[in-house]
């Protein structure tokens, strides 16, 4: 069985992620996509993250009834930091192999893959797929290392200029979500009173 990991912050998810994992999903003929929304980070640098189970709560709602997909708590669930390295061991200790096993990035975080923790041993775990994003230019995969370059797989999709980040303006300014997310998404976030004050 061939699996498709999307790993996330899914603050919140949106029809870029779903799109970008179902596209891969047909082109390699994969039979399951897991989203692995991220843990809470342990530091407090940077923007505050969503609450984790909010975030999962999310992705399930945004999943829900689709029978190739799946959403893992994995991530979630671990108190320490989590790296990508230790989530694909986790899925091939569950009986995956190497080969059957596929990380789904879109190119903007493929970009930055020489600062991820052990970078260098995920085309022994996986094979690495990316997918275009608007603001991201294909040719500088040219200057990714050869070990990552040779691991590495494109496929192409209609690209969403779309991000978590401008869903979360727009929520806080009132502007509207609608269509930019699945509407069990749009609704939690409104019950739940997220990104109000960013
Ligand atoms: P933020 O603006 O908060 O960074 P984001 O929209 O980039 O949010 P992430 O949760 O950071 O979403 O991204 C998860 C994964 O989905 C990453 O691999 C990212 O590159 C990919 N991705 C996000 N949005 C798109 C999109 N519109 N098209 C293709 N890939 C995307
Ligand atoms: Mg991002």
């Amino acid at each position: 069985m061939k699996v498709g990991i999307m790993g996330g912050t899914f603050d919140p998810v949106h029809y870029g992620h779903l799109l970008a994992a179902e596209e891969c999903r047909r082109r390699l003929d994969i039979d399951k996509i897991i989203f692995v929304p991220t843990g809470e980070p342990p530091h407090k640098s940077g923007r505050k993250i969503t609450p984790a189970e909010d975030r999962y709560a999310m992705t399930l709602l945004a999943t829900a009834g689709v029978l190739e997909y799946s959403v893992s708590r994995t991530e979630v669930d671990r108190k320490e930091l989590t790296h990508t390295v230790d989530t694909l061991r986790e899925f091939l200790d569950t009986g995956i192999k190497p080969e059957d096993l596929f990380f789904i990035t879109g190119l903007d975080a493929m970009l930055s893959i020489t600062s991820w923790f052990d970078y260098e041993l995920l085309p022994e775990l996986c094979t690495l797929v990316t997918v275009p994003r608007p603001g991201y230019s294909i040719k500088n995969i040219d200057k990714l290392p050869e070990i990552i370059k040779q691991n590495l797989k494109v496929i192409e999709i209609p690209q969403f200029a779309i991000s978590s980040t401008e869903i979360r303006e727009r929520a806080r300014d009132g502007r509207g979500i609608r269509f930019l997310v699945p509407h069990l998404v749009e609704i939690y976030i409104e019950s739940a009173g997220l990104y109000k004050d960013l």
